[in-house]
């Protein structure tokens, strides 16, 4: 095998800006310093799961900007294979830029730049890198044709599909579902896709499986995770770690790096949560996306297990 995961998606800087109060149309307020850092699902997903030692490559595409090399920067610190990571001359990297408000919530605008130049034939040009991995983990910033042309080789390599349909659409792709095993959502998607605006996290998997999709996780922030296998009846709830959370941002696709890792390396997908849950929960004790993310040595000791 090539690589343990390849993840194929966006690759954005993230432009973070704190503010005391929110600007309203038309209106100018000051902020503080700008915070440049590593963003993207695709990217932050990768740099996840090469830190936590996955054989880890990204298909993504940059431009040749600052942002494009900051980008590169991040995935070379996280020991992730740039190959598969397109430099386009002339196009912008995709920027996310973020406020974030008095009470820690944020307000984001996406620019795509290169991410919106991310095809399928740069999907067909990676088909053996796809064939030769155990787990491709998808996201939904990056055009949907690519994201679907990525589904299909690997479910016809009998590669393992992760999907992660964040932003949430309003009706997800058949052929993506069906490829998804599994379909990870937080609270917001899992609301949205399902419509069970009051559901449990239980009938949201429930739901998203009759949909579709192969098994279903569903993330719940500080009180963990819930997993439903392909098959299974019942799901299995993962309980949250403690954590003195600082920042979230970017903590869901630590959750799914982890996860895609875990999967990789043969853990079932309770198992593979369960681990997933406790970089998640370090993930949020630390500033920023990429930056925040643990190897295995820094991760606490699984509950249970005396140290
Ligand atoms: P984000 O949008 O902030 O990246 P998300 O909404 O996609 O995150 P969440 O369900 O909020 O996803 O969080 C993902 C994982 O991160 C959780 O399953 C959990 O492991 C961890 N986590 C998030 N918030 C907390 C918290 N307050 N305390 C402990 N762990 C947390």
């Amino acid at each position: 095998r090539m690589y343990d995961v390849l993840v194929v998606g966006s690759a954005n800087a993230d432009l973070t800006v704190r503010v005391d109060r929110r600007p309203g149309a038309g209106e100018t307020v000051l902020g503080t310093d700008l915070v440049e850092s590593a963003g993207g699902k695709g990217a932050n997903q990768a740099a996840a799961a090469a830190r936590l030692g996955a054989r880890t490559a990204l298909l993504a595409k940059v431009g040749d900007d600052a942002f494009g090399e900051l980008l590169l920067e991040g995935q070379r610190e996280a020991g992730t294979e740039l190959r598969h990571v397109l430099v386009e001359t002339g196009a912008r990297t995709g920027t996310a830029m973020i406020v974030v408000g008095p009470d820690g919530d944020n307000s984001i605008v996406v620019s795509p730049g290169a991410n919106a130049h991310l095809l399928p034939e740069d999907v067909e040009a990676a088909r053996e890198a796809i064939a030769a991995s155990a787990v491709v983990s998808l996201q939904l910033e990056i055009p949907p044709a690519t994201v679907r042309a990525a589904a299909e080789t690997a479910r016809d390599a009998g590669t393992r599909v992760v999907v992660n349909p964040s932003p949430a659409p309003d009706r997800l792709d058949p052929e993506l579902l069906a490829a998804a095993d599994p379909l990870v959502v937080n609270e917001h998607e899992a609301r949205h896709l399902t419509q069970l605006v009051d559901g449990t996290p239980e009938a949201w998997a429930r739901s998203l499986r009759d949909q579709g999709a192969r098994s279903v996780v569903v993330t719940l922030g500080a009180e963990g995770a819930l997993a439903l296998e392909a098959g299974a009846g019942e799901a299995v709830a993962v309980p949250g770690v403690k954590a003195e959370a600082v920042d979230t941002t970017g903590a869901g696709d630590a959750f799914t790096g982890a996860l895609a890792a875990r999967l990789a390396a043969g853990a079932s997908l309770p198992e593979a949560a369960r681990f997933a849950v406790r970089v998640g929960a370090v993930a949020v004790t630390r500033p920023g996306a990429q930056p925040s993310y643990p190897t295995l040595a820094e991760l606490p000791p699984e509950p249970g297990q005396f140290t």
